[in-house]
């Protein structure tokens, strides 16, 4: 099953186009998709009876983030062994980074992002949406608790997250935009592996970042076991897995998002982004 954020309005994508959930289902759902999350298992249920007609037609241009409101978010870092050393860092294996990005950074599979003064990067990621809240969940039992995957990028402003004194990832990532997901929500019975997804992106056409999640150090169970060790993932939670090697802040020569860029992220199964960025105004937004 495929689910989007259609102009609003939660979507099951069929054939042609999409049906409107809140319409096909009589009222039982809500149209803001962050809802649905509440009620994953009902929702699921409805949906494998739902008819297969379209009932709307579906643009890029309509799409917003598949989970826009999350009261969540968690991060992960140095996530991929090769990511670590272009980083520099000495890989963790026993004791995962996270971090959060602030709910107000999401945005949508085609939006357009400002770019802030700095130093802008990108981080491709597959990202997970918790359903099933989950409080101290084995491995096992971890996939049970997502609702379903979607890619995102961890769009990060490198000055500020490494300032002295302290590293200030959490503001340096949460900048208006800086976390884009979409352009759908895949459910796990869709991909050939769901613990191997091919993950890229371009930069203006160039490739930037090409990676496996097969190659996370932590993988989703074992994310998804550690976090709800310590506080309770709640429905509609988004998880950042961690970016694979390719960033540009590790680049020789460095290599840094500009006004006027164009990057494009993809993900096997999941699909492509596509987002513009433009400067930033100097007073106001
Ligand atoms: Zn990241």
């Amino acid at each position: 099953m495929r689910i989007v954020n259609a102009a609003g309005r939660l979507g099951l994508v069929v054939d042609g186009g999409m049906i409107d959930v809140e319409s096909a289902s009589g009222g039982l759902f809500a149209p803001e998709i962050q809802t649905v999350y509440g009620r994953w298992n009902e929702f699921v249920a409805w949906a494998d009876a739902a008819p297969a007609e379209p009932d709307r037609e579906l643009a890029n241009d309509m799409l917003g983030p598949p989970a826009p409101q999350p009261r969540q978010v968690f991060a992960i870092g140095l996530n991929y062994f090769d990511h670590a050393e272009e980083a520099g860092m000495e890989p963790p294996t026993d004791s995962m980074v996270v971090f959060t990005k602030f709910p107000s950074s999401i945005t949508g599979p085609f939006a357009t992002i400002k770019v802030p003064p700095g130093s802008v990067d990108w981080e491709t990621e597959l990202v997970v949406v918790i359903g099933e809240p989950a409080y101290r969940v084995s491995q096992a039992d971890a996939w049970r608790h997502v609702a379903g995957l979607t890619v995102g990028q961890d769009i990060s402003e490198r000055e500020m997250q490494f300032r002295p004194p302290s590293p200030q990832f959490n503001l340096a990532k949460s900048f208006p935009g800086f976390s884009p997901i979409g352009p759908v929500l895949v459910t796990m019975e869709e991909f050939a592996d769901r613990d191997d997804i091919k993950i890229g992106c371009e930069l203006n056409g160039e490739q930037m970042q090409l990676g496996r999640t097969g190659n996370m150090i932590f993988s989703v169970p074992r994310i998804i076991a550690e976090l709800s060790s310590t506080l309770p993932l709640l429905a509609g939670d988004v998880i950042f897995t961690g970016t694979p090697a390719g960033i540009g802040w590790s680049r020789v020569p460095r290599k840094l998002i500009q006004p006027g860029d164009e990057l494009v992220t993809t993900a096997e199964t999941i699909g492509t982004m596509r987002h513009r960025f433009v400067a930033r105004d100097e007073v106001g937004t």
